[in-house]
């Protein structure tokens, strides 16, 4: 059976998630950029939060942890940020095994945006909570580390299965599109996913989740390893590092 997901819009365009499992009752929340608007879903829901995961220091994701957690409220985070993350009662690591809403979860280091930076990943729901680390056609900014890591980072995620859900921190999407656009004009899964984002914007949808399949065929920082994207920027016979430092460097810029 699969945790229910509901997606939480927070701040100006951050996303949390809550998920609940209604087998068990229990309830956790993936980042707390701001409690109030989690405590409203609790809520409207009658749900009583058992968990707290969080994805880095960052503190449009961690804001809201000590106003939103309370007695009985497990917060876990990883190990190698406890020093710059709210109080943690359990830390987590690569390969950790964690049980959470009565499924077994595997955590990912996934460092590039932060070193430190983990997703989360419910195999029977099939769903990554993956922050700023895999982002709707982007991914997060390199502000400590570098394009090995978080190309590194990438190729994990990439290797889950296509149809996992991404349920990623923010609604940078239509951006990331247009810059999108500038590095593989001719891609037809692009054109289409393109036109799809513009609409949803229109009608103030969010446009995450996303599906891995279509970050696959579509954003360019998981594509840096494919011919076609190497020679549009005329990088052919560079390695899949060099490509995805030049996307991100030119994103940078853009
Ligand atoms: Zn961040
Ligand atoms: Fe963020």
């Amino acid at each position: 059976m699969s945790l229910e997901i509901v997606t939480v819009p927070c701040l100006s365009d951050n996303y949390a998630y809550v998920l609940h499992n209604a087998n068990t009752g229990e309830t956790a929340v993936v980042d707390v950029p701001d409690a109030a608007p989690l405590k409203q879903v609790l809520n409207d829901r009658g749900w009583t939060l058992t968990d707290i995961l969080i994805t880095h220091h960052h503190y449009d994701h961690i804001d809201g942890v000590e106003d939103l957690r309370g007695p009985g409220v497990r917060v876990i985070g990883a190990a190698a940020d406890a020093h710059r993350l709210p109080p943690l009662d359990q830390t987590v690591e690569q390969g950790s095994d964690l049980i959470v809403c009565g499924e077994s979860v595997q955590v990912f280091d996934t460092p590039g945006h932060t070193i430190g930076h983990v997703s989360f990943y419910f195999p029977d729901t099939g769903a990554a909570f993956t922050a700023d680390t895999l982002m709707a056609m982007g991914c997060g900014r390199l502000f400590e580390g570098t394009p090995d890591m978080m190309w590194a980072s990438l190729s994990a995620l990439m290797a889950l299965p296509p149809e996992t859900t991404i349920c990623s921190g923010h609604e940078y999407t239509a951006a990331n599109a247009r810059f999108a656009m500038t590095i593989e004009p001719e891609n037809p899964d692009l054109i289409s996913r393109v036109q799809q984002i513009t609409q949803a914007r229109a009608d103030n949808r969010p446009t995450v989740p996303s599906k891995l399949a279509d970050e696959i065929a579509t954003n360019p920082f998981l594509r840096a390893n494919v011919p076609t994207l190497k020679a549009a920027l005329g990088m052919e016979h560079a390695d899949d590092v060099a490509v995805f430092a030049e996307i991100r460097r030119r994103k940078d810029n853009f």
